[in-house]
């Protein structure tokens, strides 16, 4: 830092212009699109950002230090560039100053990039002639107390983003037609809403579940918070809806294998995975009359293999050839070929159906879309990894959703919440909220699992209702009960009688012969240990992104959290989409949340994904990759190097060439940098912009 300070310090105005020179030494030897800073004028705008800025930022030192850069025709500063006379400044000064690039010295470009290219554009030039020095987020937040290193940081940015503005060139964004189809990937609540809404939108919309049947997670669940209606009652319309929907085409049990294409053109390969029985219109495509299944479940009946159900979570059982659960959408059997023994009982008790094949294989669909919705949900962490609470070691310590199932009327045990060991109705039951979430010990999950907290007091409920005289207890570090009516339903339990127990619980331990447990904490309010015995436990075990998702995400080009939940565009300013042009997210793949917040993030992506499918065309970012045909030597080393699969070469001339198809080159940049020969121009990040940049951190010292 400190060499670097005394070279900042040496650094004089002539040094300045001297960075010229490289770049244009780069520009001329790569024969490439020519850009010269000789006539360039360019305007610097400083932003306050209120204080943000300013109150780290000397913001009249950095002024007066832009107006002796090469190339600067004019400097101004305002309170907030992004407001409407901070962008008319720029839209006014071009006409007035002849200006040919702007720099808005500012936050990052992820936030107000459009809108200063806008202004740009609205004052005459190409928009991409607009350059922005982030100066906030990598300068003032974080050199906040340290404002004379904040203010040469400022300094340095805008020297670097004035060197590239003198050398940008007009850009073309290319306009490309969209399918007017969209695909939505997973069919819990959020990607049934999504699909819904698509569809009732006018959009044919393909529908992929990887499971044999639609509904998710949540028609797993009882009842719901807080209002606690019946979650299949408020699900099974919506399931039958979809099912019905004219506009879209569901894909149950399959999955995707194959993205190409980008944003209006995706193309979708999708694994149809062997379901061994086959639907009605499936049998009537092969000529069978009147065969197909029709759900009567007799192969079910005589099938001799039994295994446990998953949907039950594993507690009740079922046959290889099974439904989940009887409100499935589509009602067609499906065959378990991992367990099936293939005696053929099944085919002949389907008779004249002839419904069944059990020699089905792999079938690989494409569908061409506009836009993609990812809706893959979440699975439940296995919290048997926190040896201290013994799950799958205890009998009697369930996760929530066992829970679930257990309290459930069409569950294992009719609803008839009963402890696993013996059978019999508990009398106290603890819950552990925080189970595995909010944990920084490297086992669990750091992050709050958001819908835990409610579903406990929910819990408590049901047995409170369910079981006169059995207590529950529930032990909490806080409670989140955020949502509408949420923290009068918190109360509301409390009324009920349910006991709350400030503090983590350090361990669980068992009674081999009456296997009851006994909850050892510590009440952190009144400060004493708890050893308390129950009859069971319950653990609210934290979520983590479905098993799936990470090889779903990446056909997507969509990035991830650390936590592996999929991440938005911006968390504020586009919560649905991604970095990936017309891929969307809804529901819990990207991050927990409950229902209402799930099928609103499921509106809000199908509303964002139909945009350029209604307006039938969308323009691409011209950054694209240039073939300098002169200087190609049609090694074609570059072709398989392409991720995109943007690169092939052709016959020109009687030699061979590389040719960019634009609309499917992301500008990722790794062709550019590896063409032995410098043949490939980097639109908007092209080598003589990118040396002006280096030259002007390096050779011109802010002063
Ligand atoms: P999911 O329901 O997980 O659906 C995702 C779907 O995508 C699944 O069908 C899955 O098979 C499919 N899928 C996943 N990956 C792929 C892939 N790669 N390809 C194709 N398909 C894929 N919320 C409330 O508001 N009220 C409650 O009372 C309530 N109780 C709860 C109780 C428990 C015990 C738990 C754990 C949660 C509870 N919730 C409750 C939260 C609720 O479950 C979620 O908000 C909701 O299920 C989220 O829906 P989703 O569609 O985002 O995800
Ligand atoms: Fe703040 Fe960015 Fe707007 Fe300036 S342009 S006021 S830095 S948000
Ligand atoms: Fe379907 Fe045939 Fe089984 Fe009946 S017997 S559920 S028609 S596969
Ligand atoms: Fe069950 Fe397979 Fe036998 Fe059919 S063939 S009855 S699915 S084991
Ligand atoms: Fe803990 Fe409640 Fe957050 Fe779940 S929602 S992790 S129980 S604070
Ligand atoms: Fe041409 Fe360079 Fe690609 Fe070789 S690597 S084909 S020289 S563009
Ligand atoms: Fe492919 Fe080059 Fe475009 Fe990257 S920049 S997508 S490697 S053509």
């Amino acid at each position: 830092m400190a060499e670097k300070k005394t070279k900042k310090e040496s650094t004089s105005k002539k040094d300045t212009k001297k960075q010229a020179a490289p770049a244009a030494k780069a520009a001329e030897a790569s024969k490439a699109p020519t850009v010269s800073s000789k006539e360039a004028r360019v305007g610097v705008y400083i932003c306050h950002c209120g204080t943000n800025i300013a109150g780290s930022v000397d913001i009249p030192a950095v002024q007066e230090y832009a107006k002796t850069l090469p190339n600067v025709a004019w400097v101004d500063n305002y309170q907030y560039m992004c407001s409407t006379p901070g962008q008319k400044k720029i839209e006014e000064n071009i006409k007035e100053h002849n200006l040919t690039g702007i720099v808005v010295a500012a936050c990052s470009p992820r936030l107000h990039e459009p809108t200063f290219r806008t202004a740009t554009k609205e004052g005459g030039l190409n928009p991409f002639r607009f350059e922005m020095a982030n100066i906030r987020e990598q300068g003032s937040w974080v050199h906040m107390h340290d404002r004379e290193g904040a203010t040469d940081k400022a300094k340095d940015a805008i020297r670097i983003a004035v060197a590239k503005a003198a050398l940008l060139q007009d850009l073309v964004p290319k306009a490309v037609p969209v399918e007017k189809a969209a695909l939505v990937v997973g069919a819990g609540v959020a990607g049934m809403q999504a699909a819904l809404d698509l569809a009732n939108a006018g959009i044919k919309t393909y529908l992929v579940e990887k499971n044999p049947t639609i509904g998710g997670r949540m028609s797993q669940l009882d009842k719901t918070f807080p209002t606690l209606d019946c979650s299949q009652c408020i699900l099974t319309p919506k399931m039958v809806d979809v099912g019905r929907a004219e506009n879209i085409e569901l894909m149950t049990y399959a999955e995707i294998a194959e993205v190409e294409g980008y944003i209006g053109n995706f193309d979708v390969t999708i694994r149809r995975k062997p379901r061994g029985v086959l639907t009605p219109v499936e049998a009537e495509a092969k000529g069978i009359v009147g065969g197909g299944c029709n759900g009567c479940g007799d192969c079910e009946a005589v099938c001799p293999v039994i295994k446990p159900n998953p949907f039950e979570m594993d507690m009740k059982p079922r046959k290889a050839i099974y439904i989940y659960h009887p409100q499935v959408v589509p009602l067609i059997y499906t065959v378990d070929f991992d367990s099936c023994i293939k005696c053929g009982l099944c085919v002949t008790a389907c008779g004249e159906k002839k419904a069944i094949d059990l020699e089905a294989k792999d079938e690989f669909v494409k569908v061409k879309v506009g836009t993609a919705i990812l809706a893959l949900g979440y699975d439940m962490f296995p919290i048997e990894k926190k040896d201290e609470w013994g799950y799958q070691k205890y009998d009697n310590v369930v996760n929530s959703l066992e829970f679930e199932r257990l309290i459930c009327a069409s569950g294992p045990t009719g609803g008839h919440l009963v402890r696993p060991s013996d059978g019999v109705t508990p009398k106290k039951v603890a819950f552990l909220l925080c189970a595995g979430s909010r944990d920084n010990t490297g086992i669990g999950k750091p992050y709050c699992s958001r819908f835990c907290c409610m579903y406990s007091l929910k819990h408590a409920h049901q047995i409170i209702e369910k079981i006169p005289g059995c207590q529950p207890y529930l032990f909490y570090m806080d409670i989140r009960s955020f949502g509408k009516m949420y923290e009068e339903f918190y109360y509301r339990i409390q009324d009920e009688g349910a006991k709350f127990m400030r503090g983590r619980v350090a361990n669980i331990l068992e009674d081999p012969v009456t296997k009851n447990l006994t909850v050892v904490a510590e009440d952190t309010l009144l400060n004493r240990p708890i050893n308390l015995e129950v009859d069971m436990v319950v653990l609210a075990a934290a979520v983590q992104p479905s098993s799936d998702t990470d090889r779903t995400r990446k056909l997507f080009g969509v990035s991830c959290s650390q936590d592996g939940w999929l991440l938005e565009a911006h968390p504020k300013l586009n919560p649905c989409g991604t970095t990936t042009a017309g891929v969307f997210l809804a529901g819990v793949c990207q991050g927990p949340k409950d229902i209402p917040d799930t099928v609103a993030s499921a509106e809000g992506a199908a509303s964002a994904a139909s945009i350029p499918i209604h307006k039938g065309e969308v323009e691409l970012e011209p950054y694209f990759a240039q073939c300098i045909e002169e200087k190609c030597a049609g090694c074609g080393m570059c072709v398989n190097l392409c991720p995109y699969q943007a690169l092939a070469l052709v016959e020109k001339e009687g030699r061979k060439v590389m040719q960019v198809t634009e609309a499917k080159c992301k500008g990722c940049g790794t062709c550019g940098g590896f063409c032995p020969g410098g043949a490939i121009w980097m639109q908007h990040f092209a080598t003589p912009q990118i040396v002006a940049q280096i030259d002007a951190f390096l050779l011109g010292g802010a002063k």
